[in-house]
């Protein structure tokens, strides 16, 4: 079992079991998403057979780790705005593609962020079909209960479906940040001359 802390204000706010969600910085932060739904029992990792587009393999392999770009893990490298100031605390790492204001975390990214709405109706209809789920109940589930599901399948078309949706949404994601980038640039410019 692995060490985290969870201060009580955010646990307040994440009303999912906390191992789940994600967490304090601490030991092992970058094996949270892993270690939450990563089965006791070692097993042969499905993506690394089923998925034979290199970059999307690796994408989602460190998806999975915790360890790709999304605010939860860079925010720990950002300024604080204190003199020396290094790492943003948790509740200043939201995403920065919506207005919802919340934690860009692994579950934020992959099953609520409104941004990303269109590619996830793709990927959870896919989930749907190819499991044969109950549509209703299955959409009616929590976030981190659906989030949890997706990332054990070990079923090839959800696994290959996942990564499609992480290769599409990261580079949504990344557009959107330049193009947010390149607005600040010419305001701050604008307002210099
Ligand atoms: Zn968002």
């Amino acid at each position: 079992m692995y060490n985290y802390n969870v201060s009580d204000s955010f646990r307040a706010k994440n009303s999912f079991d906390p191992e789940v969600r994600v967490l304090h910085v601490g030991n092992n932060n970058k094996c949270r998403s892993y270690a939450s739904f990563k089965s006791q029992r070692l097993r042969q990792e499905s993506y690394l057979r089923y998925v034979s587009d290199v970059c999307k393999r690796k994408l989602l392999s460190r998806f999975r780790l915790g360890v790709s770009v999304l605010r939860i893990e860079t925010g720990r490298y950002e300024h604080n705005g204190f003199p020396g100031g290094k790492g943003l605390p948790l509740e200043w790492r939201v995403c920065l593609c919506c207005d919802l204001r919340k934690l860009e975390d692994e579950i934020h990214f992959l099953i609520e962020c409104p941004c990303y709405a269109k590619m996830r109706e793709r990927l959870l209809s896919k989930v749907i079909s190819e499991l044969k789920l109950n549509h209703t109940f299955f959409l009616s589930l929590p976030s981190d209960a659906i989030f949890m599901f997706i990332m054990e399948s070990q079923d090839k078309v959800v696994v290959n479906a996942l990564a499609d949706y992480l290769w599409v949404a990261f580079k949504l994601r990344n557009q959107q940040l330049t193009q947010a980038l390149q607005n600040t640039v010419k305001s701050v410019k604008r307002r210099k001359v």
